[in-house]
């Protein structure tokens, strides 16, 4: 499926129409790379697109997108939340700077099979996981 059915399903799946909005928010976060709130995805539409796009409709959209396993949310633990996509994306980590904010993305295949092994010794499956690591600078 391509990236327009793609969200055409999710769309109709929430009883919600798909519009030329709603396409220019999952494109919006879909060809980034970055980790970004909603205000600021809703700042970068505003200033690449012709089409008014409301706020109200961007943090909603957002919301049925990370539902719907499209994007993925970081939550950083003080109430404030980043999103990037899913799409066609591999799996990792977040590492993440309490001084600067910085993210940094990482895979351990070494973590991935240790979290499986614990999960599998508990009598469970592993559905999904959330592996966030708060790092700071070392002092020199
Ligand atoms: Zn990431």
């Amino acid at each position: 499926m391509n990236h327009i059915d793609i969200l055409k399903n999710v769309l109709s799946n929430e009883g919600l129409r798909y519009t030329q909005q709603r396409q220019i928010i999952w494109d919006e976060i879909r060809t980034s790379s970055e980790h970004r709130d909603a205000e600021k995805i809703y700042s970068q539409i505003k200033i690449k697109n012709k089409i008014k796009v409301s706020r109200a409709t961007v943090y909603r959209t957002i919301d049925v997108l990370v539902k719907n396993d499209l994007v993925r949310k970081v939550e950083l633990g003080d109430g404030r939340a980043l999103y990037e996509h899913k799409y066609n994306e591999e799996h990792h980590d977040h590492m993440i700077c309490v001084e600067t904010g910085k993210i940094t993305e990482f895979y351990n295949e070494k973590l991935e099979d240790l979290q499986e092994e614990i999960v599998k010794k508990h009598g469970y499956e592993l559905v999904r996981h959330v592996h966030q690591l708060f790092v700071k600078p070392i002092k020199k």
